[in-house]
């Protein structure tokens, strides 16, 4: 279970996020839904450890994580443009944080071949970033982000790059990868039809608060308020 408990963080004179609450079960796919300068980035690196709040508490599993560092936390982040390293091969990028880590180097290469053998990135082991198609680096991220084995992964509009085509291949692909792997996903998006298709749980949030969280059913069904219902009917 992921248990945001209050968490609060401003800018400046900037509220981002007011008492945030919210309990998610383990192995969920959560889309975080709202309008541009919600609180979505913030919650997320505060989840990842990237940034600290005022106020409140992350906890996963039960443990109180609020104040330990990104690398002490079993939570990574894969950002919006993939920020891979760009003089690495495909190979490499995937390895590189398990290299980090008290491993040897054959559990880290078994490890690196099961990720690109499950992301289908085989035959690209040995290319660059910019040898690759942008579903193909989005998938290298992901095996990236996958590979110190994490029990939350965190995705900033990690579609925001692709084009109408790939990204709808790239969807369905991204529910798969987290079916098959029964890890917890939050996914952040713009796009309501996205949301709708790919959750198990919709997280609406309006200016630094919950506005409503629930399966796509309920908040297309039963939205709660006049936002919730305008938001999730603007199909434009
Ligand atoms: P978008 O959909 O545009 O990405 P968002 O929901 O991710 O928006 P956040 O990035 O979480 O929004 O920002 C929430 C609020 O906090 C905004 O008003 C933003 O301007 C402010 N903010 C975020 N990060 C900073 C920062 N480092 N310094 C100052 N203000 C910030
Ligand atoms: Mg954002």
């Amino acid at each position: 279970i992921v248990h945001i408990d209050g968490i609060s963080k401003s800018f400046g004179k900037t509220v981002a996020l007011q008492k945030l609450d919210m309990k998610i079960n383990a192995g969920e796919f959560v889309t975080f839904l709202g309008p541009s300068g919600c609180g979505k980035s913030t919650t997320l690196r505060i989840l990842g450890g990237f940034e600290r709040p005022d106020g409140g508490r992350v906890l996963l599993s039960g443990k109180d994580v609020t104040h330990l560092p990104p690398n002490k936390r079993k939570v990574n982040m894969v950002f919006q443009d993939y920020a891979l390293f760009p003089h690495m091969t495909v190979m490499r990028n995937v390895s590189f944080g398990l290299e980090l880590k008290r491993m040897t180097k054959d559990q880290i290469a078994a490890r690196v071949d099961e990720l690109l053998s499950f992301l289908e990135l085989d035959a690209f082991r040995d290319r660059f970033p910019d040898q690759l198609s942008g579903g193909q680096r989005q998938r290298v991220a992901l095996a990236r982000a996958l590979a110190p084995d994490p029990e939350l992964l965190l995705l900033d509009e990690p579609l925001g790059a692709l084009d109408a085509r790939l990204r709808a291949q790239v969807q369905v692909e991204l529910k798969d990868i987290q079916r098959r792997t029964g890890k917890t996903f939050f996914f952040v998006t713009h796009d309501q039809d996205e949301a709708l298709t790919m959750s198990d749980r919709i997280v609406v949030m309006n200016q630094g608060r919950v506005e409503q969280d629930g399966t796509p059913e309920d908040l297309y069904l039963r939205p709660k308020s006049r936002f919730v219902a305008e938001f999730i009917g603007d199909t434009n």
